[in-house]
């Protein structure tokens, strides 16, 4: 079987509508889509446009969300790929790949290349001598750093990547011309969590009076994907004691399911 080796978004429908909070990130990745519309503006002055941005956070926080939202609201084609599904599914290969999807990417640019997980292809080198695929590894990496340092200036490809690990990648990767910016994806403080609660509540069939300041208050240390199971959860709930609209108890016991989830996952990495 032919693994697939990244996806190909032409028609990215997700925009800044749909990411909430994160404001000062929104405005950072707000210039990006600049440049991918209006290069010359930027060229013009003999400026040099960024190639990659590095979106650093928690998981579930909106990067891969936010990545998408850059791609939709410039409307260029999304390239992505997992930095984990890579190292797995290609060994051998892993350089040539790199290589294929920089080509179709400057094929179709302007665009975007997303790198989810970058920190598993981009760990620093020469730590984890033991294991088998490192040279490999290694290669898929140094191939990411020739692509990203053979764009011309006017390349106008920009390759965005994510990560919750920082600390451990390559210093590399985060050099001049190459991921030189970083951009902070923070958990969700309440405010934040009551407009995502806002964005994933505009699908269901909720009870009137439902109460978003309540169920902010009541989801500290949620992130947006946790939310976003919430609402679903909430609903699933609601259908299964066959409500006609999801209310305040659905809520609270999809936040105790989930709670519950996030316990479990906890006790598993300690
Ligand atoms: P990971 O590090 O685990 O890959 P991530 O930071 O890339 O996570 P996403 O995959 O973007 O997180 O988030 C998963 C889902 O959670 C999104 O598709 C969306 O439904 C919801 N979500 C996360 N953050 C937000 C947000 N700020 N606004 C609205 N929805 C959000």
């Amino acid at each position: 079987s032919k693994a697939k080796l990244f996806d190909q978004n032409t028609k990215v429908k997700t925009t800044f509508k749909d990411v909430a909070g994160l404001e000062g990130a929104k405005e950072e990745v707000q210039e990006i889509v600049d440049f991918l519309k209006y290069p010359e503006k930027y060229t013009t002055l003999g400026g040099k446009i960024p190639k990659g941005a590095l979106l650093v956070g928690p998981p579930g926080t909106g990067k891969t969300l936010l990545a998408k939202a850059v791609a939709g609201e410039a409307k260029v084609p999304f390239f992505s790929l997992s930095g984990s599904d890579f190292v797995e599914m290609f060994v051998g290969v892993g350089a040539s790949r790199v290589r294929d999807l920089f080509k179709q990417a400057k094929e179709k640019s302007p665009s975007i290349i997303f790198i989810d997980e970058i920190d598993a292809i981009g760990r620093a080198r020469g730590k984890n001598a033991m294991s088998g695929s490192n040279d490999e590894r290694e290669n898929t990496l140094n191939q990411l750093l020739t692509e990203m340092d053979g764009f011309g200036t006017n390349t106008n490809v920009i390759v965005l990547a994510a990560t919750n690990r920082a600390d451990i990648l390559d210093k590399a990767l985060m050099r001049a011309g190459r991921f030189d910016r970083q951009i902070y994806v923070d958990l969700p403080d309440v405010r934040e969590r009551k407009e995502i609660f806002e964005v994933h509540l505009r699908p269901l069939k909720k009870s009137e009076g439902l109460d978003l300041d309540f169920l902010s208050k009541q989801t500290p240390g949620f992130s947006g994907a946790d939310i976003a199971n919430v609402c679903n959860e909430a609903a699933l709930i609601a259908a299964r004691n066959g409500k006609k609209a999801v209310d305040k108890q659905d809520f609270l016991d999809a936040v105790d399911r989930i709670i519950g989830g996030l316990e479990k996952k906890n006790k598993i990495i300690t």
